[in-house]
């Protein structure tokens, strides 16, 4: 599947899953038994944050063996996170990798707003947002610059970066609106 017609595809989930009032995803016995017995080959690799309200399988209807997903409080992406993407492209042969960042997202407030009274790990989380962000005040620009930081950070793989470059994969921005449920590429 080319980059094109996977992010069209996951544009059309997103359009079932506006029209609709329930999961279209298809949950089936007979698919999960097709899964386990053929493996995975999940079309597109999303990074996306840990917020309740944020279910990508929902958002693009997706079903099992569709997407290869990480999620971590304010899309940050590290070494484990980098891994888990080079896993998907090399292993799995996903095309897509998307970094989902959403409206009212807790970390990137929690970085325009800091106080430094976090516990340990948390301070480092959120220090990372902080340095993609600097003194943004507007959510929605320090929303997306945030994904972009967890962009260079996954290309700080050669690996990804190469892949990228030559143009066997695509790795895209996006965001996420947890009012309307609407999902804006960046592309
Ligand atoms: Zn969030």
């Amino acid at each position: 599947m080319k980059d094109s017609s996977i992010i069209q595809k996951l544009k059309d989930g997103n359009a079932a899953f506006l029209s609709g009032e329930k999961p279209v995803g298809n949950i089936s016995p007979d698919l999960r038994k097709a899964l386990s017995e053929n493996g995975q080959s999940p079309y597109a690799v999303i990074i996306t944050c840990s917020d309740s309200r944020v279910v990508p399988e929902y958002i693009f209807s997706a079903s099992p063996g569709d997407l290869f997903i990480i999620r971590t409080a304010g899309c940050v992406v590290d070494d484990f996170e980098r891994g888990t993407v080079e896993y998907g492209v090399r292993h799995l042969g996903s095309k897509l990798v998307c970094v989902m960042g959403h409206t009212k997202c807790g970390a990137v407030g929690a970085a325009m707003h800091s106080h430094g009274e976090e516990p340990e790990a948390l301070t480092i989380l959120v220090g990372e947002v902080k340095s993609a962000i600097g003194d943004e005040q507007d959510s929605y620009t320090a929303i997306k610059l945030d994904t972009q930081n967890s962009i260079k950070r996954l290309k700080e793989s050669t690996y990804l970066k190469e892949q990228a470059a030559s143009g066997d994969i695509e790795i895209i921005g996006a965001m996420y609106d947890i009012d309307t449920g609407a999902v804006e590429f960046f592309e």
